[in-house]
Parts: structure tokens; sequence; C-alpha cells
């Protein structure tokens, strides 16, 4: 577990009511640690959270750019239907090795296309089979404003943008770092932005999600 909750006992509540893991969830965080991979999945209450968005919105094509070893992207796929797709971009070879085992121990590696290398490199070509229903954004803090950019233009009307880290700790709301500075100003422009309906879920490191108009 990483040490990004807001309020232990009531998350706590929220995983073991809601979001319990299963043996490939179990896995892919253990596995990450294991390979000695930084231990910045999401919590367990934002993965149910992200697999909800997007059956509420009836989402068959995701976008997630940030695999890291596929936590979040197995909650994201198994919220699919079986001819649906998740497209989920990472820079490292070694994270996505991780990922790609994960996702067939969660029975989820035939709708899932784990693309290596820069996020915005590749989602120029994903740009081709636009628009996707859902999109994902969990990397580089400093590339936020460019992933909202693309998702805006990208994401269907009534599909849903969600990032990760938008609170940053809380700090945010008092930016000390170019990273912190970056995500608020993100965080405004979602709040702002006339083709956009948003706000933030506080739970884990702070979950925006969006509504496209
Ligand atoms: N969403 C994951 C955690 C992602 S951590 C989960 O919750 O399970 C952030 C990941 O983004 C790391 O694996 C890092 O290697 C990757 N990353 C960093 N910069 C990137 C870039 N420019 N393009 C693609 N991935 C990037
Ligand atoms: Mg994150």
């Amino acid at each position: 577990m990483t040490d990004n909750f807001n309020n232990h006992a009531s998350e706590h509540y929220i995983n073991d009511l809601f979001a319990a893991e299963d043996e490939a969830l179990r896995f892919a965080r253990e596995e990450t640690a294991r390979q000695g991979m930084p231990q910045i999945q999401i919590q367990p209450a934002d993965g149910r959270l992200l697999h909800l968005l997007a059956r509420a919105c009836g989402a068959q094509r995701i976008v997630e750019i940030g695999t890291l070893g596929g936590y979040s992207g197995i909650w994201l796929a198994r919220a699919l239907p079986p001819q649906g797709r998740l497209y989920t971009l990472e820079l490292e070879a070694k994270h996505a090795e991780v990922a790609r085992r994960s996702f067939a121990r969660a029975g989820v590696a035939d709708r899932v296309d784990v693309i290596v290398g820069p996020a915005l490199d590749n989602l120029a070509s994903l740009s081709q089979d636009a628009p996707y229903d859902m999109v994902f954004i969990d990397a580089d803090k400093g590339t936020y404003p460019a992933y909202l950019d693309w998702a805006m233009a990208h994401v269907r009307p009534g599909g849903i943008i969600t990032a990760h880290n938008a609170l940053r700790d809380g700090k945010v709301a008092a930016p000390q770092s170019d990273a912190d500075r970056v995500v608020d100003g993100f965080n405004r422009t979602a709040a702002q932005d006339p083709r956009l309906e948003a706000t933030i879920v506080a739970i884990g490191d702070g979950m925006l999600f969006a509504v496209v108009r």
C-alpha cells in the first residue's frame, strides 16, 4: 500500500466493503514491489471508482496513460464488455512487461493493448481511431495539461476523463513544486473549460473526473 490515504479508517472501510482484491490484483501490486518498481499504483477504492465510472458511461474503448504494473488497468479492463478494448500507454519496457503478466493473470489480456513509449507520441497514433469513451491520466505530471488537451479532443460527448493525483497529498491548495503547480493548473482547466463538467473525488490522492459535454 502507498501512503497517500487522506483518511485511513474511511478508506480501509471502503476498500474492504467495495474493493476487495482478488489474486490477480494482489499479483499486480506485489509483483510491482518485487521488481523494484515504484509503489505508486492507485488504491483499491480508486480502482473501484474507475471501474464504476467505466460501467456508468458504457465504456467500450478506454485509454490509460501510465500503466506501471497493470493494477489500475485490471480494474478498467474488467469493466469492459468482451469486445471492448483498453489501450494502456507506458514509457518503461520493464513496467509494460510486468503489466502484461498482470493482465494475463486477470484473464483480460485479450482486451488490453500495452503500448510502450512516450505517451504523447503514441496518443498521436491513437487519434486516428477516436473517439474513445474514457481516458485515465496517471503518468508524468508535467505532461498532464497536454494529456487533458488530447482527452478533450478525443473522448466522445458523455464520455469520461479521469486523472489520478489530482490533490497531490493536499499540496495543490498551496503548491510547493513545479509538479504541484502543473496539477493545480490542470485542475483549474478541468474546472473552467466549457467542454467539461468536473470534480475531484477526495479518496486516495484525489481522483479528478469529468464528463465531456
Ligand atoms: N496507473 C498505474 C500507476 C501509474 S504510475 C496504476 O495505478 O496501477 C506512472 C507510470 O507512468 C509509470 O509506470 C511511469 O513509467 C509512466 N510514465 C512516466 N512518464 C511517461 C510518459 N511520458 N509516457 C508514458 N508513461 C510514462
Ligand atoms: Mg498516480
